[in-house]
């Protein structure tokens, strides 16, 4: 894939990037591990005091961050807008929490027949984080917010479309104080990783992106017995049952199905109803979906704007063929528009049935499939009926089936009557092809540090 900036509303391509030689990719790792060297000499105050910097140049720079965000991937002006926020949110966290998370941990001394024990994190080093294009500054910011404060540096190995955000994180942390190194960004495509990963200064690596990517860098990490994070794709689940509220659950439904143009790893994919409720819910939800204005990105007024790649519309297009040819009924959408850009239109397929891809397949845009259940049991062999498991969501009233539902379901995240968000305070990830390992919180910094036993006689 050229590594590029292709505008996915018209299909134009504004700006290509060499990939960086070998020698480049060696330098680059060579200064990232002077700089682990150079932050092991830091305090904690001084990385915050750079982390708000950072976040404060984000708060500054929004607009301008946001525009190029919009024209490389699509999403909406109002959403790219959005996203910086949360990112200058996410690092204020980790710059007010850092000392809380690192800092040492007493162990019961006389247990262990010592004069003291504790627990120490300490930084491991350069961190690959290889990254995908969908939240193309917040997917970069969670990774990177903990691992700088903790100690570690950061090697970016962005996607191919999105170059110009993949280096204007790196002048951000810059710009913000990190020492030259702590944070680079490798203009390099994907056959790179196994060069990077290889090289025994890189102490291990986080990936976010499908899960053919989070195979083949597994595979590189174990040859080479490096620790890996892996954020990998979803099929959530959103199930609604009989006491539901169905207004607000067909409302957020619809925000959960088409937000970021339909590509989001944790969008609610498969709406799981009730038979009691299932009709009068689905003319809801599809009316919603019908209402969606479908237009450019910088328009304050569009809700969803083109995916970003010619290949993923042709893929999603692909799979709602499929379910049609092997006879799903599509409520609305179902066509992409003849012309320039890659759009697709909101879509709702019902009367999917296991031979059909969508049954299987995460579908990573604003299409939706509808299953009817008659049953709580059944609702839960449908919602677990896939090789994924990230999010989930549930709809009810009932304290009883929200319990069961928040230990039944096999995911990595439960959200009972809301979509599924992440938030620094809560640990997110995966289980199952999802993925392993968790961002954010306490856990997401941990996950790159020596967790060191100290034990004094
Ligand atoms: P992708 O193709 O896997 O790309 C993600 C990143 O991995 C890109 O930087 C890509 O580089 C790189 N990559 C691809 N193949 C690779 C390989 N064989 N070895 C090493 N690196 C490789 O993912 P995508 O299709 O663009 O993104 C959508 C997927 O990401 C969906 O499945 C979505 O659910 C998942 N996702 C998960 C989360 C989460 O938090 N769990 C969040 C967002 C997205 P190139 O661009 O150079 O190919």
């Amino acid at each position: 894939m050229p590594i590029a900036t292709t505008n996915p509303a018209t299909g134009q391509v504004l700006k290509t990037y060499d990939p960086m030689s070998a020698e480049q990719i060696d330098a680059a790792i060579e200064r990232a591990d002077l700089a682990y060297r150079q932050l092991g000499r830091t305090t904690l105050d001084q990385r915050a005091g750079w982390m708000n910097a950072a976040a404060d140049l984000l708060d500054a720079e929004r607009d301008e961050i946001a525009r190029i965000m919009t024209t490389e991937m699509g999403k909406t002006y109002a959403s790219a807008k959005a996203e910086v926020t949360k990112c200058a949110t996410a690092a204020r966290f980790y710059a007010a929490h850092a000392a809380e998370f690192l800092a040492d941990e007493p162990a019961d001394a006389a247990a262990v027949s010592a004069a003291r024990a504790f627990v120490r994190y300490q930084p491991i080093g350069p961190v690959l984080a290889v990254m995908p294009w969908n939240f193309p500054l917040w997917q970069v910011m969670r990774f990177a917010a903990p691992a700088l404060m903790a100690g570690n540096t950061g090697l970016l190995k962005h996607a191919s479309n999105v170059p110009q955000t993949a280096l204007l994180l790196e002048d951000l942390f810059r710009r913000a104080g990190f020492p030259e190194g702590a944070f680079t960004t490798l203009l390099v495509g994907s056959e790179a990783v196994d060069q990077i990963l290889s090289d025994p200064r890189v102490r291990a690596a986080t990936l976010t992106g499908s899960e053919g990517a989070g195979r083949s860098i597994a595979q590189i990490a174990g040859r080479e017995l490096k620790k890996t994070v892996l954020e990998l794709g979803g099929s959530d689940p959103f199930v609604v049952m009989p006491s539901a509220d169905l207004d607000k659950a067909a409302e957020v439904a619809t925000t959960a199905r088409c937000q970021n143009n339909g590509q989001s790893c944790i969008a609610a994919k498969r709406f799981i109803v009730h038979a009691d409720v299932f009709d009068a819910f689905a003319e809801k939800f599809a009316a919603n979906m019908a209402a969606l204005r479908v237009g450019d990105p910088m328009d304050e007024q569009t809700d969803v704007g083109p995916l970003a790649s010619e290949r993923g519309r042709d893929e999603v297009h692909a799979q709602v063929r499929d379910a049609v040819e092997k006879g799903a009924t599509v409520l609305v959408g179902g066509e992409p528009p003849a012309g320039d850009g890659w759009w697709y239109p909101p879509t709702v397929v019902t009367g999917l049935t296991p031979e059909m891809r969508m049954w299987h397949e995460e579908v990573f845009g604003p299409v939706a499939g509808l299953f009817r259940v008659s049953s709580y049991d059944e609702a839960i062999e449908v919602a677990n009926g896939t090789t994924f498991g990230l999010g989930s969501n549930a709809w009810t009233r009932d304290e009883d089936e929200q319990a069961r539902f928040a230990t039944d379901l096999d995911a990595g995240n439960v959200f009972i009557n809301g979509m599924t968000t992440s938030f620094p305070e809560l640990p997110f990830g995966g289980v199952k092809n999802s993925g392993y390992g968790r961002e954010l919180s306490a856990l997401g910094m941990r996950e790159f540090c020596n967790t060191k036993t100290v034990w004094v006689g």
